[in-house]
């Protein structure tokens, strides 16, 4: 018997579809954005409509097809943005260099993945000349700039502006399986060398649609967009696609990231939608408290990407009036999986406690599947308490890295193993516990780093709080408590100790509180363990130590 199949049309989701829709249907709404010296640009969805074309016109000339990968290693701007929908569009492949990463590891990946192009940022040029020589798949180098602005080079090089100025905007986009990659982002490989997730035209579109909802970022056509998590971290939490999908005002930070920046371009743009690392955050309320300013537009944050502290999500919430959204997901989920919007339950619960669930990493969007497992992949249950494996499936995650790397990623079941540790309550919220890999495991028990770090950073006296495991020779790994000082404050080992006692249980408690300069933050801006753990490699315990 032959299958019933349903008469709709069979559109292929392709994303030129996203910026065709943003063109015609939300022309004018404005995008804005500064490059590192802090000039202001303006153009709208139309004029990005029309570059988009240009650059898949000048890709074209330049011998770029289907399949093709298409570098670019820039800030947030609209000459990327039209880079990135020029590649995609035609069917080449636009990977995000993170320019943060080490030189060694931006050749490795660019080599790794056969760029043949390179769209830079000329706030990163110094990068550019070394990496040539690393990287020889890369052909050509194009400024993300004005003819006036191409930084002088030793190498041939040409000014994005003069390069796509002989194309007319007119090139036909689509017409290709929605299947085909669309996008290359490496992880940052915190063990072994970084790994490409390669994003397909259908899953971005997915992914668009799914972030929209109201219970995700819930975007409207209303809204203005400060852009600030990087265009080259995980499709900037796909908000690349999904402010055109709806015709959001979009305000591109360029590289400036710091408080008054950030504060200036929200009030000067009517933001009243942001979305960044816990850090950046942290940040910006230092500055608002130093200068005693308060938002007049902005109404929601997402923070994802590591857990928000409850301070931080308290602070903005209560002393500033905007909402705090976590977010959780990873390069190889799109990124958005989970979201810890309140729901009806929550919102009948005391304000505490709706507090403690935007502490959690939330609940799944639709389309994906969660479980937690054991090490030996028996499902555990969702019960709050146990703490297992968390794997996720479903059309917006990976299932393999380019090239083969990492071999077979997925369980018997399809699932893709996060490397992340989490409970599961009964109501459906997740909680990250750790990283597999930076899990303290004390006499066998796991002691959750995140918890106590969260409660540590509340302090006065803390700006940001590591917790890592030290060899003990009895426990195997006791956890100690490295924390970089707020500005101007001496934290004390006892007061900090004093701080932790009640709140966690006794065998958590640091052995020791170590209090450091500067804690240093990955290419992404999240608390770099690896490195971290490297710095206090000498480190004794002091019992051990005497
Ligand atoms: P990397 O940090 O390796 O550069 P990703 O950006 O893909 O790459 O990071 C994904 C990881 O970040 C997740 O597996 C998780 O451990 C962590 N993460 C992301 N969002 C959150 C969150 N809201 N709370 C806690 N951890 C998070």
């Amino acid at each position: 018997m032959s299958e019933l199949f349903g008469l709709m049309q069979d559109v292929p989701l392709t994303v030129d579809r996203i910026l065709d829709h943003a063109g015609t249907w939300h022309g004018t709404r404005e995008i804005v954005s500064r490059d590192a010296h802090g000039a202001v640009e303006r153009t709208d969805y139309a004029g990005l409509h029309r570059t988009a074309k240009q650059v898949s016109a000048a890709l074209a000339a330049a011998g770029i097809a289907r399949g093709d990968r298409v570098a670019t290693m820039a800030w947030n701007g609209a000459r990327h943005l039209a880079a990135w929908y020029g590649a995609t569009n035609m069917g080449a492949v636009l990977h995000t260099l993170n320019p943060r990463l080490f030189p060694e590891q931006i050749a490795y990946i660019a080599s790794h993945a056969g760029d043949r192009l390179l769209l830079v940022d000329p706030a990163c040029a110094p990068l550019v000349g070394p990496l040539l020589k690393e990287a020889p798949s890369i052909e050509r180098v194009i400024f993300l700039c004005a003819a006036d602005q191409l930084p002088a080079t030793d190498y041939p090089a040409v000014a994005f502006d003069d390069w796509i100025a002989p194309h007319a905007p007119e090139f036909a986009w689509g017409g290709f399986d929605e299947r085909l990659a669309c996008g290359l982002c490496y992880t940052s490989g915190t063990t072994g060398n970084p790994k490409g997730v390669l994003y397909s035209h259908r899953s971005n579109y997915l992914h668009t649609l799914m972030t929209l909802q109201k219970d995700t970022l819930s975007l409207s056509q209303r809204d203005s967009i400060l852009l600030v998590v990087p265009m080259y971290h995980a499709n900037a939490w796909g908000v690349v696609y999904s402010a055109p999908a709806v015709g959001a005002k979009l305000v591109l930070p360029g590289m400036k990231m710091d408080g008054q920046s950030i504060f200036d371009q929200i009030e000067q743009e009517g933001v009243t939608f942001s979305a960044a690392v816990p850090t950046v955050w942290q940040g910006l309320l230092q500055h608002l408290r130093a200068t005693g300013q308060k938002f007049s537009t902005l109404e929601r944050v997402v923070i994802g990407g590591s857990a928000p502290p409850e301070a931080l999500i308290r602070a903005f919430q209560d002393d500033y009036n905007v909402e705090v959204i976590q977010g959780w997901g990873m390069t190889e989920t799109s990124p958005l999986a989970t979201l810890s919007t309140a729901t009806a339950q929550v919102l009948e619960q005391p304000y505490d406690e709706q507090v403690r669930r935007k502490g959690m990493q939330g609940r799944l969007v639709c389309g994906l599947e969660l479980k937690l497992t054991d090490d030996d992949g028996n499902r555990l249950p969702h019960d709050g308490k146990t703490a297992g494996r968390l794997k996720i499936k479903g059309p917006t995650i990976t299932s393999g890295y380019f090239g083969g790397e990492g071999g077979d990623v997925l369980d018997e079941e399809g699932f893709f193993d996060t490397g992340d540790v989490s409970t599961i309550d009964a109501s459906g919220y997740m909680q990250i516990t750790d990283r597999a890999k930076d899990i303290v495991k004390s006499g066998g028990e796991w002691i959750s780093s995140i918890e106590i770090e969260n409660i540590a950073v509340a302090h006065d006296d803390v700006a940001i709080a590591a917790v890592i495991g030290v060899h003990h020779p009895k426990w195997d790994e006791r956890p100690i408590l490295l924390v970089q000082p707020a500005p101007g404050a001496t934290p004390s080992r006892d007061a900090l100790l004093a701080f932790l006692d009640g709140k966690i249980a006794k065998w958590w408690m640091p052995d020791d509180v170590v209090v450091l300069e500067t804690i240093p933050l990955g290419a992404t801006g999240k608390i770099d363990k690896k490195l971290l753990r490297q710095q206090m490699a000498d480190y004794r315990l002091p019992e051990l130590a005497a």
